[in-house]
């Protein structure tokens, strides 16, 4: 999508500090880190929020939450502990409106968020 944030973030038209990438996901540190292990994991295609998630969506979607695993492991926060979160519209929290896993860790999080 030509105005979003995230897609320039996948096209390279906007610099992120990338840590990892495969043919469908994209994860690079959050630009304000809100722990001392802040990345978000994104589906390079353009899905606004959660509520515009197709069936045929599930399987890319649920690549997230695995990639963000595996970046938790690399890590070394797996073990401790990790928060995921994945805010939707604007009570949810949602400020870039590309669908996007927050992985956050290395410290304690308090529940239920705020
Ligand atoms: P949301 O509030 O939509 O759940 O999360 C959006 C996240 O994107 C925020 O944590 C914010 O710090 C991050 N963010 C916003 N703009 C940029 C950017 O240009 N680069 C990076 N790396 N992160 C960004
Ligand atoms: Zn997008």
């Amino acid at each position: 999508m030509q105005d979003c944030l995230f897609c320039k973030i996948v096209k390279r038209e906007i610099p992120a500090d990338i840590v990892y990438e495969d043919d469908e996901v994209l994860a690079f540190n959050d630009i304000n880190p809100q722990a001392p292990a802040h990345i978000l994991i994104i589906p390079k295609q353009h899905i606004a929020t959660l509520n515009d998630i197709e069936e045929s969506d599930q399987a890319l979607v649920g690549r997230l939450p695995y990639v963000a695993a595996r970046l938790a492991d690399e890590r070394d926060i797996a073990d401790d502990g990790y928060r995921v979160v994945m805010n939707c519209n604007d009570q949810g929290g949602q400020t870039v409106y590309h669908i996007h896993m927050h992985l956050m860790g290395g410290r304690r999080f308090t529940w239920p968020a705020g």
